[in-house]
């Protein structure tokens, strides 16, 4: 058992050279652009040289929904790339990077944990090499030029009521969720109410991570929707030729970063869409990349395997043309027993039969994962209270299955607790993998959402208001019809309910609004709150955050 922290184990890492990092994939030296010496980008005319070479073979990490008990997809996913790097296996992890507004509110770190983590994790989790301010500057680029436009007489014709872009910042802030801009007089142009979004949310951020390189990056800023005229035709980002501009302030931002993990394997963390109205993956010239330099690339998704998985097959790698050969998802004990109905707070007690009851919400979620044509496999994230009889429960529960749920003590151990899953993975991943995405293109949107609704989440009807079909219709007719969808839902439940533990079915998910990102290309289906600037909690991490003596960040996870 390790009692140090995450970040004293982090601090205590023996780093490499990022140059040697790259060099286990064979990155030549200048052909990587670092960052100080733990970090790098990937040159991009390295990348594109790299456009023939076979792909390896991509490894989905997901989980049942989350609990307050904590999965460990992250931990899961680094532990596995260490632990397939140490049975002989050439493998790279491919993460998101961490916000960093969340982390002076309660959230924890984003790069994994105990013995199975990436480094540096502070830069990971503060400003890192950049890319989300660059992120913020080129979306906010975009906002500075709708204003301007309609100030200086206003040519294309925008509605002022109808401008959809917004502003963003890397803060939790909620003051700014509703704000009233261009106030002060004639030389300020025309007040009007807006609001500003935190930076993962912005539709830039999704784009940035779904483009396939620079150009597939302008072309998709370009057709971003800013806003609407009187008669509703829409004013792309192209027509106010801010296009340009925001490709050239996010050019070194679509290089991907180059870390490593506490054992010296390679990590790429780049990119970090929001995982409700976007698709929550790292970016895809991240993954593609990696697939190009190792044999194995270990990936993570968003929240549970309903939403996270789901978007990642049927967004990301329907787009992207990837083929991952192979899932698996994370669970632990305490998790079980919380969707067995027993409260956090009594989780330290032996509940076997509570964990049989919670292994419903597990099963749904490997049959789903299954549903997509991969194999998979269950990581049984060991804790340190956890009894043997609540471990066999859950590995008598996925065996009846016939998949396999291996105990994993990454945790605690690094790569030598997570040998035996690291192989069982190489076994699934040699086998057949037969993926297919869940709907095909040219299925209506609507019936789009309703196949995700019925097949994943077992829901028996959407409902949405006549006003949101004929919005869908609309669109359809103007060409965005083979669009994949991105639900935006709970993430803590199959229904719209996030006290709804467990497998239920016969609800029924009520669609509240669409939104159209159409230069990430997909259509945000909206069923229930969706927060897109997060607030401070009462007492913020911010207060406890400072600089010790020796000049290291205190109090940061
Ligand atoms: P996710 O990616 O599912 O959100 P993370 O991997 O980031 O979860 O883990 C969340 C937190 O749980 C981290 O602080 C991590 O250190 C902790 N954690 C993960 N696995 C274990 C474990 N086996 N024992 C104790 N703590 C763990
Ligand atoms: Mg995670």
């Amino acid at each position: 058992m390790q009692l140090r922290t995450d970040i004293e184990i982090a601090r205590e890492a023996r780093k490499l050279p990022i140059l040697e990092i790259g060099a286990k994939l064979g990155i030549p030296p200048e052909d990587l652009v670092p960052y100080g010496h733990d970090k790098a980008k990937v040159a991009q005319h390295f990348i594109r040289g790299l456009a023939d070479r076979p792909d390896g073979k991509l490894i989905l990490v997901t989980a049942i929904n989350p609990t307050p008990a904590g999965e460990g997809k992250t931990t899961t996913t680094v532990g596995l790339g260490d632990g397939l790097n140490r049975i002989g296996k050439q493998a790279v992890i491919c993460i998101r990077e961490a916000s960093l507004g969340p982390n002076f509110g309660m959230k924890g770190g984003a790069a994994g944990g105990g013995m199975a983590q990436i480094v540096p994790m502070e830069e990971m989790n503060l400003h890192f090499t950049g890319d989300f301010h660059a992120i913020t500057a080129a979306h906010n680029l975009l906002a500075a030029m709708i204003d301007n436009h309609i100030y200086w007489g206003n040519a294309l014709e925008i509605d002022a009521r109808r401008i959809v872009w917004r502003r963003v910042m890397d803060m939790n802030d909620r003051a700014l969720r509703d704000v009233v801009v261009n106030l002060g007089g004639v030389s300020n142009g025309f007040p009007r109410q807006t609001g500003f979004d935190i930076t993962v949310a912005s539709e830039v951020m999704a784009i940035l991570c779904l483009a396939r390189d620079l150009d597939d990056l302008e072309q998709r800023l370009g057709n971003i929707v800013v806003a609407y005229r009187r008669d509703r035709s829409p004013v792309f980002c192209r027509d106010l030729k801010a296009d340009g501009a925001m490709a050239v302030l996010l050019r070194d931002a679509m290089q991907p970063n180059l870390v490593q993990t506490l054992e010296n394997n390679p990590a790429f963390v780049h990119g970090g869409p929001f995982a409700n109205i976007a698709h929550g993956c790292n970016s895809v010239i991240a993954t593609t990349t990696a697939l190009k330099l190792a044999d194995y690339v270990v990936t993570e998704a968003g929240f549970g395997a309903d939403l996270g998985a789901e978007k990642f097959f049927d967004i990301k790698c329907r787009k992207a043309g990837l083929k991952p050969s192979a899932a698996v998802i994370v669970a632990t004990v305490r998790a079980m027993k919380m969707n067995g109905g027993v409260a956090k707070a009594d989780l330290g007690r032996e509940d076997v039969e509570a964990v049989r009851r919670g292994c419903a919400n597990l099963g749904r979620h490997i049959a789903n994962t299954r549903g997509f044509g991969i194999p998979v496999v269950v990581a049984l994230n060991h804790f340190t209270g956890d009894t043997e009889a609540e471990l066999q429960a859950v590995r008598d529960y996925v065996a009846g299955l016939g998949t396999e749920a291996i105990l994993c003590r990454h945790w605690a151990e690094g790569s030598a607790g997570i040998e035996d899953l690291a192989r069982r993975v190489v076994e699934l991943a040699e086998g057949p993998s037969s993926f297919a995405p869940l709907y095909p293109d040219d299925m209506p949107l609507f019936e789009k959402m309703e196949t995700i609704a019925r097949r994943i989440y077992h829901a028996d009807e959407v409902i949405a208001e006549p006003a949101i079909r004929e919005q869908l219709r609309v669109w359809e007719e103007a060409g965005y019809g083979a669009l994949p969808v991105c639900m935006a839902k709970t993430q803590y439940s199959f229904t719209t309910d996030p006290s709804v533990r467990g497998a239920p079915t016969g609800h029924v998910i009520p669609l509240r609004e669409v939104r159209l990102s159409a230069g990430a290309g997909f259509v945000v289906a909206i069923c229930g709150e969706i927060m897109t600037m997060p607030g401070l909690p009462q007492t913020p991490a911010a207060e406890v955050i400072r600089l010790n003596a020796a000049g290291q960040v205190e109090g940061l996870f």
